[in-house]
C-alpha cells in the first residue's frame, strides 16, 4: 500500500478583511470560530488528499499549528473570492521578464517591493495603507529620462494619468498578469495602434521629476500585487540584489521578524487591510503620530 504523499505548501492570507477564520470542521455554519489569522501571514500547510475538501461552495485546507488545528477557506469554488494564495502557484515564475525595462547600468538606485521603512513610517500619507496594505506595491528603479522597454510579451491595455503621475502604462500578459509602468513623462503613442508588446517594445520615458520607474505586477484581474523579482530569471534578479542594497529609508522595516529581504515579501491584496507590523499597532493604538515619530521621512516618494 502506498502512503499518501505529503507536500508542504506555503500560502499567504490574502483576505480583504481583518483576518482569516479557522473552523473546527470545513463547514462554517456548523462549527464555531476558533481563531483569526491576521492578513499577510504566511501559513505552512501539509497537503495530502485528505487535507483538501470541497464543501459548501468552498475549497478548504486543513491546517495544523502548535496550538491550533482547524480548517480554513482557501477559495470559493467559482474563484469569486480567494483567501489564501501560494507564491508557488504563480505562473511563469522566473521567466515573465525576458529583459529589464531599463538597462541595469542606467538604474541609480532601487527601492524594493514590500515591507520598507518608508512604507511603515510614511506610507499612510502616500496612500500605501488604502492601496497596498501599507507596503510598497512595486519595484522602483531610480532613473531620469530613461527609455522604458516592456521586458515582457503581452498586450497594451491603456495609458492613463489617473495614478503614478504623470502617466502610467498597463500591459496584460497571457498568464493573468498586468504589468504597470509608472511615473512616465511620455508614452509611446504607437502602442495605441499596434497593441502587441514584445520585450523590446518602447513603453515610454521616465519622468525627470519623479526620477524613478515604478514597476508593478498585478495578478488575477489586478486584485493582487506580486513581487516583480519573483518573475525575473535568477541572473536578472541577482544582478539587481547584488548591486543595490536596501539602505536608509529604503531599508526593510525591522521592527519585527518577517519580510526582511528582497525575495521573501508577501503577496498584496489591493485595497485590503493594512498588514505587517503596522497592523498590530493600528489595532492597539491607531496613533498616527507614532508612525511619524518613528523615523525621519525623507522625500522619497513612491
Ligand atoms: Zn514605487
Amino acid at each position: 500500500m502506498i502512503e499518501n504523499p505529503t507536500i508542504e505548501k506555503f500560502f499567504y492570507n490574502v483576505t480583504k478583511d481583518i483576518g482569516l477564520p479557522f473552523y473546527q470542521q470545513p463547514e462554517a455554519k456548523a462549527t464555531h470560530l476558533l481563531y483569526n489569522i491576521r492578513p499577510g501571514r504566511l501559513l505552512s500547510v501539509a497537503i495530502t488528499p485528505t487535507t483538501i475538501v470541497e464543501r459548501g461552495g468552498w475549497r478548504w485546507l486543513q491546517y495544523h499549528e502548535k496550538r491550533r488545528n482547524g480548517w480554513v477557506q482557501e477559495r470559493a469554488l467559482d474563484n469569486s473570492e480567494i483567501r489564501l494564495l501560494s507564491q508557488d502557484d504563480l505562473p511563469v515564475q522566473n521567466q515573465l521578464f525576458e529583459s529589464l525595462p531599463l538597462p541595469i547600468d542606467d538604474i541609480h538606485n532601487v527601492y524594493y517591493y514590500g515591507n520598507t521603512r518608508f512604507a511603515f513610517c510614511c506610507g499612510d500619507e502616500h496612500s500605501y495603507d488604502e492601496y497596498s496594505q501599507g507596503l510598497h506595491g512595486g519595484l522602483d528603479f531610480g532613473n531620469r529620462n530613461g527609455i522604458v522597454l516592456a521586458g515582457v510579451h503581452g498586450e497594451f491595455v491603456e495609458s492613463s494619468t489617473a495614478s503614478f503621475d504623470p502617466m502610467h502604462v498597463k500591459v496584460k500578459t497571457d498568464d493573468g498578469y498586468c504589468v504597470l509602468y509608472g511615473h512616465l513623462s511620455e508614452v509611446n503613442d504607437e502602442l495605441e495602434n499596434n497593441r502587441v508588446v514584445n520585450p523590446d517594445t518602447v513603453i515610454g520615458v521616465v519622468d525627470a521629476n519623479r526620477a524613478h520607474l515604478h514597476l508593478e505586477v498585478r495578478y488575477l484581474d489586478e486584485t493582487f500585487i506580486v513581487n516583480p523579482l519573483l518573475l525575473m530569471p535568477p541572473n536578472m534578479r541577482d544582478a539587481i540584489i547584488n548591486k543595490f542594497d536596501h539602505i536608509g529609508v529604503r531599508e526593510f522595516f525591522s521592527g519585527w521578524n518577517e519580510w526582511q529581504s528582497p525575495l521573501d515579501q508577501p503577496i498584496i491584496r489591493r485595497g485590503g487591510w493594512v498588514i505587517g507590523r503596522k497592523f498590530n499597532i493600528r489595532i492597539g493604538t491607531n496613533n498616527a503620530r507614532f508612525f511619524r515619530n518613528q523615523a525621519n521621512c525623507l522625500a522619497l516618494d513612491c
